[in-house]
C-alpha cells in the first residue's frame, strides 16, 4: 500500500506546517499534533499491510513456480536460460545473461 504511506508522509508534512502556524495561533499546535499522529498511524498501517501482502506473494510464488511465471524469480531465471542464452553460475547457482562474463561471486562464465 504505497498510497497509504504517501498519504501518511503528506499528513506528517502538513502537521509540521500546522505546528509552524502554532507560533501565531495556539490552537494549531493541538491540530498539528493530531495530524502528525494520524500521519504516523497511516504510514505504519501502510507498512504493515505491505508486509502482509508480500507475505501472501511469497506463498503464491510456490504455486506459480511450475508455470514459469515472470513475476517469480525462478520464472525469470528460466526465461533467461531458455530465451536469452543465459548461464548459471556453477559456484553459487545465480543466473546471468549471456553478455555477463563474471558472476557477482567472482566465478567466470564457463566456456561452452
Ligand atoms: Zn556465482
Amino acid at each position: 500500500m504505497k498510497k497509504m504511506k504517501i498519504a501518511g508522509i503528506i499528513l506528517v508534512f502538513c502537521s509540521f506546517l500546522f505546528i509552524g502556524f502554532g507560533t501565531y495561533f495556539a490552537g494549531f499546535y493541538a491540530l498539528g499534533g493530531a495530524i502528525f499522529v494520524s500521519g504516523i498511524i497511516l504510514i505504519s498501517a501502510g507498512v504493515i499491510i505491505e508486509e502482509l501482502q508480500s507475505e501472501n506473494n511469497r506463498t503464491n510464488d510456490d504455486d506459480s513456480e511450475k508455470r514459469s511465471d515472470f513475476s517469480t524469480k525462478e520464472g525469470r531465471e528460466q526465461d533467461i536460460l531458455d530465451n536469452w542464452d543465459g548461464w548459471r553460475c556453477p559456484n553459487c547457482g545465480k543466473v546471468h545473461y549471456q553478455y555477463e562474463s563474471t558472476c557477482s561471486c567472482g566465478t567466470r562464465k564457463p566456456i561452452g
